[in-house]
């Protein structure tokens, strides 16, 4: 799960990477139309046509700067927010952890019938453990927490089948 998760941001990283590279490489063989691209949007933004022009014509002496004005103002990207593969498999691989511990609070403590209550508790572990992944993606804390719920449920379905299948008791 951890692994899936540093994959998935890896190649959204890769994406986004990419996309600044085809920007850089546009400032590099076409400046004059970057430009004027940006001034139509930032007079479209309110600024007047020779406002517009003194940005362009300032930020076209900052290489650095203006690939990253381009990026925020024409892509949508924060080059500074591209996010982190590894921080995003640490934080699945914690909340893997947590998720498998939870279900066997039921065992420790002296209740009646901990099956139910392991599926309850497993239930909410794989919710809370899809919410808290919600933090680091662009998705919401309800359609994360269902969703692994869900994947939980289902590989736990295939779990006790094919454990049924070869005669293990699950
Ligand atoms: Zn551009």
């Amino acid at each position: 799960m951890a692994a899936g998760e540093w994959i998935s941001m890896t190649a959204q990283r890769e994406a986004l990477e990419q996309e600044l590279a085809r920007e850089q490489d546009h400032l590099d063989r076409y400046p004059e139309d970057e430009r004027s691209h940006i001034e139509d949007i930032l007079v479209k933004a309110g600024l007047t046509a020779d406002t517009a022009s003194r940005v362009s014509s300032e930020l076209s002496d900052k290489p650095r700067e203006n690939l990253d004005f381009h990026a925020r103002v024409e892509l949508g990207i924060d080059p500074e927010e591209l996010g982190s593969p590894v921080l995003a498999a640490g934080v699945s691989f914690v909340a893997f952890a947590i998720g498998a511990l939870v279900p066997l609070i039921p065992w420790l403590l002296p209740l009646g019938t901990p099956m139910l209550l392991t599926g309850l508790f497993s239930g909410l572990a794989l919710f809370a453990a899809g919410a808290g992944l919600s933090r680091f993606t662009p998705r919401g804390v309800l359609y994360s927490g269902t969703r692994q719920l869900l994947v939980g449920v289902v590989a736990a379905a295939l779990t006790m089948t094919i454990g049924g299948m070869v005669g293990v008791s699950v």
